[in-house]
């Protein structure tokens, strides 16, 4: 059985977390932030190690550890019962990051909508992570370098998977609003319940 699933596209410090962490509030919706998953590993497992080592540089983390360890989290969850598939619409947030992680995920998302949350202009989001990197000790917002490695990476991986799900699906939202108004956006877009 494939996931519903909503998926939130967005450079870094678009703001997606914080509308997944919102959304994933309201009964029927579950938020699942890849980097998060990520976070959560201790650095003694060797995927933390990896993890650490290409979070640091801004980089990606290979594909196949990435859907891999993906995988174990949401079938864990599942089995949990924090995330039910038959009735929950998955609120999926820095996942996928390129085409490839998309067609490998094909056979696991029912992708229902694309929340493209875009900021055009680079130096607000530099500020956003600058702040974020103070505020949540984040080692990859700490450092001018990497942030500017993450948006230059977003724009070339990540942006050309808003072509792969194609305009039917994608709903654009200025990210530079305050986000009690992306918020509201993005509610107004979202597809009814069947
Ligand atoms: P985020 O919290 O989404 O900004 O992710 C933080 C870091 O985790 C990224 O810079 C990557 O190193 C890694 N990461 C998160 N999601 C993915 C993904 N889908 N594929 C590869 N690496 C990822």
């Amino acid at each position: 059985m494939k996931f519903n699933t909503v998926l939130l596209i967005g450079a870094p410090g678009a703001g997606k977390g914080t509308q997944g962490k919102i959304l994933g509030t309201v009964p029927n919706f579950y938020h699942c932030a890849c980097g998060e998953v990520f976070r959560n590993l201790t650095v003694e497992s060797e995927l933390g190690r990896t993890f650490i080592e290409y979070s640091s540089r801004g980089e990606l983390v290979p594909d196949e550890y990435t859907i891999r360890l993906w995988r174990t989290y949401i079938e864990n969850r599942t089995r949990s019962g924090q995330f039910r598939p038959e009735m929950d619409t998955l609120v999926l947030d820095g996942l996928p990051r390129n085409i490839y992680q998309a067609k490998m995920l094909a056979d696991t998302l029912n992708v229902i909508a694309v929340f493209n949350l875009t900021c055009p202009d680079r130096s607000k989001l530099v500020a956003r992570l600058q702040r974020r990197a103070l505020r949540d000790n984040r080692l990859d917002d700490a450092n001018v370098e990497v942030i500017i490695a993450r948006l230059s990476l977003y724009d070339k991986e990540t942006k050309p998977v808003l072509a792969y799900y194609g305009p039917d699906l994608v709903r654009t939202i200025d990210a530079i609003q305050p986000p009690i108004l992306v918020l509201q956006s993005l509610l107004a877009m979202l597809p009814r319940p069947a």
